[in-house]
């Protein structure tokens, strides 16, 4: 994102206010978005559906749910009223709850998303000519501190949960208007407004594995949201242990945040490097399984001036990932106050691009999207805890807030 904003620091959310542990909903009922069919099926097992029909069950809930975007049970006709009171009782359907939608003069849509307990991320709808990118967050806040992401200024306050993290995909299709009608047979209706997802946005996703891994088995799933696993891409800043789970249990595309191309650089735009360095995270990378040509590993690499954008780095990075099938996303470093860093120029990103296009690689320049609404890399939540912060600052004169 460019802006013109004036030369602040970053604000850094108050930690002391962070409540952990996920609230649970009124009246001690459980939510069931983000269940696994397994999970599921044991949370049927519990309220006493027979051993007998709770598959049959779980399979009908489940599209009711992820196919069709109900969020009553009483809607679920396929099943006994009794029944339905019974799931009344005993469970809810919550998703977390769209608090701001701004959208831009290119189309994009940033979603501001408050979960449970009262925090708040942001969701990024890009829709392009042949598909629909959803943009979604992990975590509010992360753990690492890439020196050039404004959320690595934001301490880490929780995991999302699996039903918060595949919600936001929910929530974007209730935007959409795209759940489609019961019944209904949605071969007919083209090429979806929401076909792609990439774990881009907040947070690092192998740090919190389980909800990712749950909630993209439920975005696969062919009797829910149904998204081909070639259709969702999760970004890491590269957990090297972590890598080749992703590969077996979640089998999505990845993308590594690579950025540099000495041990040195990397250390510093990236400092999880010190623990996986380039060597560790490219060995990993080529044990990837299933890597070819269509399912290439996107290679992350934001563009900062005279910091990782020489004509040396550019062939360094090509001799690095040689015989990697490769494909290497160039993003111009998203600047913000107080990061120290600027945006490399065009000409440098050009040439930069051309060196590795000419290694045989494909090497899009990312267009910054949605700058109007402050909605690219990094940026999310930058706007809202500045508002935030402010808005704290005001109640404290006030004498209301802690
Ligand atoms: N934590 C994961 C995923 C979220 S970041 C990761 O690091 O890969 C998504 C992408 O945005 C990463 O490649 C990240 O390096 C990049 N990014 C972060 N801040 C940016 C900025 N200010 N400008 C451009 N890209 C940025
Ligand atoms: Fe976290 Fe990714 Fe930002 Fe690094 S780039 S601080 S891993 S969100």
């Amino acid at each position: 994102m460019t802006h013109d904003t004036p030369m602040t620091p970053p604000v850094t959310p108050d930690a002391l206010t962070v409540p952990r542990k996920v609230p649970e909903y009124a009246g001690g009922k459980r939510n069931i978005v983000g269940l696994t069919r397994e999970g599921l099926k044991a949370a049927l097992l519990e309220i006493g559906t027979p051993e007998k029909q709770a598959k049959m069950r779980t399979g009908q809930i489940w599209q009711w749910v992820y196919q069709w975007g109900v969020r009553d049970f009483h809607a679920m006709t396929n099943l006994s009223k009794a029944f339905r009171a019974e799931l009344d009782e005993a469970f809810v359907i919550a998703l977390p709850e769209i608090v701001d939608k701004q959208v831009s003069a290119d189309g994009t849509r940033k979603y501001l998303v408050r979960i449970n307990g009262g925090h708040e991320v942001e969701v990024v709808y890009i829709p392009e000519e042949s598909r629909g990118t959803l943009c979604i967050s992990s975590q509010v806040g992360c753990t690492l501190t890439c020196s050039f992401c404004h959320t690595g200024t934001q301490k880490l306050v929780r995991n999302l949960t699996a039903g918060e993290i595949i919600g936001q995909v929910m929530l974007a299709r209730d935007d959409l208007g795209e759940w489609p009608e019961p019944g209904v047979s949605t071969a007919d209706n083209g090429p979806r407004l929401l076909s792609n997802v990439v774990l881009m946005g907040m947070g690092e996703p192998l740090y919190n594995f389980d909800n990712v891994r749950d909630a993209m088995k439920i975005a696969m799933d062919g009797e829910g949201i149904a998204l081909s696993r070639r259709r969702i891409t999760l970004s890491t800043s590269g957990i090297v242990p972590e890598i080749a789970r992703a590969a077996d249990e979640i089998g999505c595309l990845l993308a590594v945040s690579f950025h540099a191309t000495t041990d040195e650089v990397r250390n510093t735009l990236v400092p999880i490097n010190k623990k996986y360095n380039i060597e560790t995270l490219l060995a990993a990378l080529r044990d990837y399984p299933r890597l070819s040509n269509s399912e290439r590993i996107t290679f992350e690499y934001v563009m900062i001036k005279g910091v990782n954008d020489s004509e040396e780095d550019a062939r360094r990075l090509v001799s690095l990932i040689k015989g990697i099938p490769a494909k290497i996303n160039l993003i111009p470093f998203n600047e913000w106050p107080g990061s120290g860093y600027e945006r490399s120029s065009w000409t440098q990103i050009k040439k930069f691009a051309d060196i590795v296009f000419d290694a045989g690689y494909a090497s899009p320049i990312r267009k910054p999207r949605g700058e109007d609404i402050m909605a690219a890399c990094g940026q999310l939540k930058s706007a809202t805890e500045r508002a935030r912060k402010s808005r704290r600052q005001i109640e404290a004169e006030a004498g209301l807030g802690g």
